[in-house]
């Protein structure tokens, strides 16, 4: 049976106006699954028996379900969401003292191979569905009020996956996420993270959907970066500087870029240059982000030394740098460490 929530709203109105439905009908159903987010066609109360019932013959509706929550002692807790197939991924809630954050997966698994994530270990299994995706903002906004007495506030796409591998489910989930008749949030606070793919990068700021963009870059040499992140030897450090410029020019928003130090691989003097020289012309900001190991290899050791130098060159050259302290790390939910690891 087809989950019901695969169907566009014109796809709704044609099923229901074929079960002898006045169209209208269809916008009732939309705010149920979409803005009230229903998880069974029973709580769908201003809807008659008879409709219910009819719907119930002919459609599914799939939840995605919280199947395991792990809280670190800073308050970070990640998820393992349960897909209707028993696929599991993983999304993180992050509470400071002004904003809630969800970090969401757009994959299970991920088919690229970052050297520093542990998610690269698990094959890529599938896509998200939309309502996968926007299953796991609910969740975590439901969580928020539990645990915060706040509501979500912020997205992250940081989650498992590239979200830029699954465009097309990713792109109508931010859609679902901001309209006013679906969750309603602002896209200002919905960021999609990449590890920079410069044709889809292009792609979305020609959707003109009003999100943030980040793109993890760790190395602005060439052939470091080729080493951190192997996938990336397919483009140029010069087509994704060149597709970030296209992004800023075309949606006006500022790029930020995700840089991790870690000792022996970037703390040098000419990757400090390197970076100083990919932010010219462009406009980005820096996120220092301080890096969680994952095992004993190569990764293990972050700089601290050297992020400050990083921090203070930046300054100096008037390029905005922030630093992202670690949320998680002890259930191992921080950045590059998601992985199914205890399920
Ligand atoms: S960092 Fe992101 S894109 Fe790279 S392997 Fe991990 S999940 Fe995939």
């Amino acid at each position: 049976m087809t989950d019901l929530r695969k169907l566009s709203i014109e796809q709704l109105t044609e099923a229901l106006v074929s079960f002898g439905e006045k169209s209208f009908r269809a916008s009732q159903v939309y705010d149920w699954i979409w803005a009230k987010n229903a998880r069974s066609f029973e709580e769908m109360s201003n809807l008659s028996l008879e409709l219910r019932k009819k719907l119930t013959s002919h459609f599914d509706i799939n939840p995605a379900e919280i199947h395991q929550v792990q809280i670190s002692k800073d308050g970070t807790i990640k998820n393992a969401v349960r897909l209707h197939d028993g696929f599991m991924v993983e999304s993180v809630m992050i509470p400071t003292s002004e904003r809630s954050t969800a970090c969401v997966s757009s994959q299970v698994g991920c088919s690229l191979d970052c050297e520093f994530c542990a998610t690269a270990k698990l094959k890529r299994m599938r896509n998200l569905e939309v309502a996968e995706i926007v299953d796991q903002v609910v969740l975590i906004h439901r969580q928020s009020l539990e645990f915060t007495g706040r509501p979500l506030s912020n997205i992250v796409f940081m989650g498992m996956g590239e979200p830029l591998m699954n465009f097309p489910n990713v792109v109508e989930a931010i859609r679902k996420i901001s309209d006013p008749k679906a969750l309603a949030m602002s896209p200002r606070r919905i960021t999609v993270s990449t590890s920079g793919i410069p044709k889809m990068i292009m792609k979305l700021a020609d959707e003109k959907l009003r999100v943030n963009l980040a793109l993890s870059l760790h190395s602005a040499i060439e052939h470091k970066r080729n080493d951190i992140m192997p996938f990336s030897k397919a483009f140029s450090l010069e087509e994704i500087k060149n597709s970030l410029i296209y992004w800023h020019r075309e949606t006006g928003s500022i790029i930020t870029l995700e840089y991790c130090v870690w000792g022996g691989i970037n703390d040098g003097k000419e990757d400090i240059e390197a970076l100083l020289d990919f932010c010219q012309d462009v406009m980005v900001k820096v996120n220092i982000i301080q890096y969680n190991p994952i095992g004993e290899g190569k990764f293990a050791r972050r700089n601290i030394d050297a992020e400050a130098q990083y921090i203070r060159a930046l300054e100096k050259n008037n390029i905005p740098v922030t630093v992202r302290r670690s949320r998680g790390a002890d259930i191992d939910a921080a950045c590059g460490q998601l992985a199914n690891k205890n399920l």
